[in-house]
Formats: structure tokens, sequence, C-alpha cells
């Protein structure tokens, strides 16, 4: 007999026909002697749809008041879940996040989790209840609901997994598993059996959309064994592992892209202390997300700066560094939103070279000019023309072998 928490998303409910699929699924685990819990996301489109009706009620919406009207959409799952498995007379107990004792801060909109009681989780379940808990939702020390960040029912599903030690949580979705590639832009993809939560953070970063990134953390802190995979088929997903065991596996796991990126550079820099701390906590100070960074030395003591924002911060960015420059006395500053990021992850670079070699050609041979380059202990990622994007992706998938018969 197995713990087994399975987390469910916002297409797998998006109607009462899925919520009753959904319903049978649990069921039949259930019937094979496990202890479910089932974490539920909103109806899709619910979260989206209340956002646009608070922003109808006011231009800022008050925050505190905008995680009370977000909760509503995952207590509606909840509820609707368990009213389907009562009427299919199976002892069912819905929860919101505040009952399962997810204690999180105050950051409204964005909370982080800091304990998850669970006594009347242990409790239900002991008594032989499916429990049916509310996704994305928790509460503060002071009892406020606060809600997760979007997407975060993922993270509620592997929080909650850890603090009842369960032995497995499976992550149903509206994709059977994680991808070599994305398969709109890369037809030749293939699904991985597994992957280590290390290359799933450096890919849920870099844009493969499979998970909420808190989640995978939550993983890897906890050991928790994490199982993505489709709501709508009986297929095999991709296993969430710790560390890498298998030494068969590629160096390579992944080619990612993300075209959410935006350049700046300052040009005519002094070449002196204390500059680049400026240029730096103006965008820190103004809440602006810095990536890649690289400087080239010029003659007379002036350098050129050009680092990374996402296309979403460019143009408060650009605004940012603009009155940097007057300050510091520096030329001018340029910006570029017609690139992107594309990357190589794979937890086997740690003991292979070779890697950006091979990379750096592959693009070459398709005259695909590399802009920036950073490397973490596993990924290389290169910044490119925005419109190669896709085009670099495939090449890599082939250039490292993952390309499907
Ligand atoms: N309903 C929330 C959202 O749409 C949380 C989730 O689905 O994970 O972001
Ligand atoms: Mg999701």
């Amino acid at each position: 007999m197995a713990l087994i928490v399975q987390k469910f998303g916002g297409t797998s409910v998006a109607n009462p026909e899925r919520i009753r699929n959904v319903a049978k699924r649990v069921a039949k685990k259930y019937d094979q002697g496990d202890k479910m819990v089932v974490i539920l996301s909103a109806m899709a489109g619910v979260t989206d749809s209340l956002l646009r009706l608070a922003g109808e009620m006011a231009e800022t919406p008050d925050r505190r008041e905008v995680d009370v009207l977000l909760a509503t959409g995952e207590q509606t799952t909840a509820a609707l879940l368990a009213i389907t498995l009562k009427s299919m007379n199976y002892p069912a107990v819905s929860l919101l996040g505040f009952q399962a004792e997810v204690v999180t801060d105050c950051n409204y909109s964005n909370a982080r989790i800091i304990d998850i009681g669970a006594h009347r989780i242990r409790e239900l379940l002991d008594q032989q209840n499916i429990v049916v808990i509310a996704g994305f939702q928790g509460c503060d020390a002071q009892g406020n609901i606060t809600t997760l960040g979007r997407g975060g029912s993922d993270t509620s599903a592997v929080a909650i997994a850890a603090a009842l030690k369960a032995d497995m949580c499976e992550i149903y979705t509206d994709v059977d598993g994680v991808y070599t590639a994305d398969p709109n832009v890369c037809r030749k993809a293939r699904k991985l059996d597994k992957i280590s939560c290390e290359e799933m953070l450096e890919m849920a970063s870099l844009g493969a959309k499979v998970l909420h990134i808190r989640s995978v953390e939550f993983a890897l802190k906890h050991n928790v064994l994490v199982y993505v995979r489709s709501s709508f088929s009986e297929e095999e997903g991709t296993m969430l592992v710790n560390g890498n065991h298998d030494m068969e596996r590629p160096v390579v796991s992944g080619i990612t892209y993300s075209k959410n990126e935006a350049r700046i550079t300052l040009k005519g820099v002094p070449d002196q202390p204390g500059i680049a701390a400026k240029i730096f906590n103006a965008a820190a100070d103004a809440n602006i997300n810095v990536d890649m960074i690289i400087q080239n030395t010029l003659a007379g003591g002036k350098t050129d700066l050009t680092f990374t924002v996402p296309k979403t911060e460019f143009k408060r960015a650009l605004e940012v560094e603009r009155k940097v420059v007057e300050e510091i006395g520096a030329d001018n500053v340029l910006g570029d939103e017609g690139i992107a990021k594309v990357s190589v992850t794979g937890i086997g670079m740690k003991s292979h070279s070779g890697v950006a070699s091979k990379m750096f050609s592959a693009l070459a041979v398709e005259n695909i000019n590399i802009m920036m380059i950073s490397t973490s202990e596993i990924r290389i990622s290169c910044i490119i023309e925005e419109k190669k994007a896709e085009l670099a992706v495939r090449t890599l998938h082939t250039a490292f072998g993952l390309d499907k018969e």
C-alpha cells in the first residue's frame, strides 16, 4: 500500500466531463488499496478571467483581496471533485489551503511555502478518505489567504507530498512528459523517460514550461519522487530523479530556447571601480532581472558593457540605464529586442568536455551568429538572432544525437 499524491492541472479539470474522468482515475488507484491525496488547479482559464474581473474593479486591485478572489478557482474544482467522488460512493473530503495547514509568507500573489502542518490530511487519510486539496493557495501566519504564483499548484502538490513523505507525486498535465526539445519546434523531439531535478531546474528556467520551477526545487530538496504524465492517455510519462545514477545517459538531455530576451549595451563606459555596481544597482532597484553580462575593454580607459533582460522588462531597463549613462558619463545606450537564447542542458557535461565546441560548430554550419555566451556546470546558453531560434534548436538537437529515429 502506497501513499500517492496526484495533481491535476487546469486542462485536466476544464469541464464536468473531465472532472468525472479525474474521479475515475483517482478511484481506480484507491481501489488498488493506495492512500490518495489529490491536488487540483482551477479550471483552465478561470484564474485568468478572475484576474480580468479584478482589473475591471480597480486599476491596481488590492493584493490581499486578489488572492482571496484567485483562491476561489481551486476551491471550486476541489469541491466539484469531492462531490463527484462522493456520488460514486467513495469517501472523499475537500480541504482548502489553510485547512491543509499550508503556511506561507505574506507575499500575496507569489507567496512561498514555509511549512505544511498536514495534521488534518493525515487524520482523514487514516480514516480511509480520499483527500482532495485546493492547490495554488495557502495562508500566512495571520490567517490571510495567499496564492503561490501562476502555475503554483505543482508546487502545492510536491510540497504536500514532501510533508506527507508520500511514495510518489504524480503530476497530470496536458503534455505527456518532458521532451528533449519543444515538440512544436522540433518534430524529432523525444520524450525522456527520466530527467534529473538539476536538469529540469535549468530547463524550466529556460522555457520548458512543464513544471512550476519551485516544485522542482522542492523535489530536489526533499527527495520527492515526481512523475509527470498526461491525464488524457495511459502513456508512460517522465520521472524526475535526484542525481545521475545512469551512466548510459547522453551528455546532453535537452535543447531549450527562450524568446523573452532583450539586450542592452552601454557604450563608452568609464573603466573605473564602482561603475558596474552603479549600472546594476539601478537595474536591481527597478526590480529588473539581469541575466547574461559581458564587458569588452576598449582603448582609452573605456569599455562597452552588454547585458540581457527579459523582453517584458526591456523598455523599463532602457529608461533606467539612460539615466545611468548620464550620471556616469558613458557615451550612449543601445537596445535590441530581436534576440533569443538557446541552451543545451545535460548533467553529463560535468564529466565530459567538448560540448561547447560542438555547440558552436553546429551553429556555425547554419550560419547562426553567437552574440553572447554563458555557462553553468550543466548548461551552455548562446544569445542569437531571434528569427534563427527554431533553426538553432533543430540543429543542436541533431548535432547532439537527440533526434528520434
Ligand atoms: N490556477 C493557477 C494558475 O492558473 C495555478 C495553477 O494552475 O497551477 O496559475
Ligand atoms: Mg501548470
